[in-house]
């Protein structure tokens, strides 16, 4: 921890700046928790890396991912909710009030922290990839896959959740070229049996995405290899969904919170708390299953009601003893 003299006391600290911490932050606000929210050097998460959110509900004619995250900003602001460009550096659960460093050189003590610093997805980390993301390219396909009805897509990755998108993509694509860089899946055998029995999805095993193609605007293709054979050939599609995992953005909690074996967070079930009381977990962080804007915010709203609730039990027992 750094020994600056700058210290903040905040009754509630939010950590992130996606639909979780935003959600987080209106609730707070209106419970007069008066929540100081710092964004992280991505403000607005994860969504203002996408073009258009159509399944967020309220928007009947979708909106644009960094339209929305300004939207969930400014009614955050509106109750007052004191939003800060920053990221948090460390923290130091082992007493109350929770320290929290931000930038390295503030100090924050803080009765509750809610953490929703999300997941960042994995790319493949092609040039090509990253200049058609969000233009044919995706990392979601519950997200992305509605744009390519009846189009061809590939999709690259072998664990549930490729599988798991795999098989959506093909209720609403006319057809899904899998890419699997092992000839085998790290799947689970029931999800790896429902891919197979899938008739428009093509597996292709040994195989790597090489490069995106496109006319400068949009996908219409893939360059794969096999890995065994040095092949190379061309795959004729609109879209091309990365699906090879993601990271959950918890570094600084390591030897404070308890995780899964991937670095998820562990919360309570049906709770946002984690081990550490007066700490709480919303959205993606603690979330590699649904992953949703939507479930995200809903996670960010338990939370501030968790921790509403833990400073009102708390505020009781000390009139209890006094
Ligand atoms: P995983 O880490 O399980 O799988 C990632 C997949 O991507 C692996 O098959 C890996 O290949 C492949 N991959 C990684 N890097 C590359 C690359 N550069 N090029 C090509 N392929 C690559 O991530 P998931 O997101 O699938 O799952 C995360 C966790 O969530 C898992 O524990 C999973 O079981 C769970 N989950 C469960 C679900 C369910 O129960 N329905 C649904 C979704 C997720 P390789 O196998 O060769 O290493």
């Amino acid at each position: 921890m750094n020994t600056s003299q700058e210290i903040e006391h905040v009754q509630c600290l939010i950590i992130g700046s996606g639909p979780a911490g935003y959600t987080a932050a209106i609730y707070a606000a209106r419970a007069d928790l008066k929540p100081v929210l710092y964004t992280g050097m991505e403000a607005g998460g994860q969504l203002t890396q996408t073009t258009d959110v159509d399944n967020f509900p309220g928007y009947p004619n979708g909106i644009m991912g960094p339209e929305m995250m300004e939207d969930f900003r400014k009614q955050a602001e509106r109750f007052g909710s004191d939003i800060r460009f920053g990221y948090v550096s460390s923290v130091d659960f082992s007493a109350t009030p929770h320290k929290v460093v931000v930038d390295e050189i503030k100090t924050i003590t803080a009765d509750t922290v809610i953490i929703s610093t999300g997941a960042t997805a994995k790319w493949l980390g092609l040039p090509s990839e990253q200049h058609y993301n969000g233009f044919g390219v995706s990392a979601c396909a519950v997200c992305d896959g509605f744009f390519f009805k009846n189009q061809d897509v590939a999709i690259v990755g072998a664990g549930d959740t490729a599988a798991e998108e795999a098989t959506y993509l093909a209720k609403l694509c006319k057809k899904v070229y899998m890419l699997v860089r092992r000839d085998e899946f790290r799947a689970s055998k029931a999800m790896v049996h429902r891919v197979l029995n899938t008739p428009n999805i093509e597996v292709i095993y040994n195989s790597e995405a090489k490069e995106v193609l496109g006319n400068g605007k949009n996908v219409t293709g893939l360059k794969i290899l096999n890995n065994k054979t040095g092949e190379e050939k061309d795959l004729e599609v609109e879209g091309f969904f990365v699906a090879i995992g993601h990271k959950p953005n918890t570094d600084i909690f390591k030897g404070w919170l308890e995780m899964d074996d991937t670095g998820y967070l562990k919360t309570i079930p049906g709770t946002t708390k984690t081990n550490i009381e007066g700490v709480f977990a919303a959205g993606d962080v603690q979330d590699h299953y649904y992953r949703q804007a939507v479930t995200a915010a809903g996670s960010g709203c338990m939370a501030a009601l968790d921790a509403e609730r833990y400073l009102a039990a708390k505020e009781h027992e000390v009139k209890a003893v006094s």
